[in-house]
């Protein structure tokens, strides 16, 4: 048994490939490597490694295709995956979310910001249950959620959200770090008494955010893409 994470880097650029692979085996991971989407799928099967690095444009198969494998063929919805990609395909990085993608990193990328989303996201998957249970009650960091009774609260103080704030911000802080599309969002809050757009939805997370005060900057906008919620902005 291995006992350190293992990450699996799927990358066609050489230079990229090792300098992401040099950075998170400095921070202690086991760091595999697939130069195309094939080669990554299988490597997954065989290695099953406890997260993914992602490149969207790869020879044999595309990072798409290797999403919908992962998520759809192979129902691996818990495998946390990170697509990597260049700033100008921001179509592609919003297909790879709404396929169930965690989070993206465009290129170029710090390597601070690599190794803190690895980690992230990692912490965030060991926490999971493994079982699909509720989640009626969420606590991270000063935030806690009482879904049942539908209260909230940021550092002890009840916050007075509406229904619909409510769910929003239930929804963004069940996976901390991850990034929800505007779309996701959308889905998301249909079946909720009002109608939601993409206005509605900026508008909400504006009031969430004075709401929340000091808590405000954990309600995180990803520049045309979506919000994300972060435990420690
Ligand atoms: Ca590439």
């Amino acid at each position: 048994m291995r006992e350190d994470p293992v990450v699996l880097v799927v990358e066609d650029e050489p230079d990229i490939r090792e300098l992401m692979s040099y950075h998170l085996t400095k921070e202690g991971y086991v760091v595999l490597q697939a130069e195309h989407g094939r080669e990554a799928l299988q490597i997954l099967k065989a290695e099953q490694p406890q997260l993914v690095l992602l490149d969207l444009m790869l020879p044999e198969l595309s990072g798409i295709e290797v999403l919908k494998t992962i998520r759809y063929t192979w129902a691996m919805t818990d495998l946390p995956v990170i697509i990597v990609s260049a700033r100008t395909d921001e179509s592609d990085i919003i297909i790879g979310l709404e396929l169930g993608a965690d989070n993206y990193l465009s290129k170029p990328f710090s390597p601070k910001v690599l190794v803190a989303n690895v980690r992230a996201l990692l912490r965030r998957a060991a926490q999971r249950p493994q079982e699909a249970v509720p989640d009626e009650k969420i606590q991270v960091g000063k935030l806690r959620i009482d879904g049942e009774r539908h209260e909230a609260y940021w550092d002890k103080a009840l916050l007075n959200l509406t229904a619909s704030e409510f769910s929003l911000l239930k929804l963004l802080a069940s996976s901390p770090g991850r990034v929800y599309t505007r779309n996701q969002i959308i889905t998301a809050m249909r079946g909720d008494d009002y109608p939601v757009t993409e206005r509605s939805i900026d508008v909400q997370v504006a009031s969430l955010r004075r709401k929340m005060q000091s808590g405000s900057s954990s309600i995180k906008t990803v520049w045309g893409i979506g919000y994300s919620f972060q435990e420690h902005p």
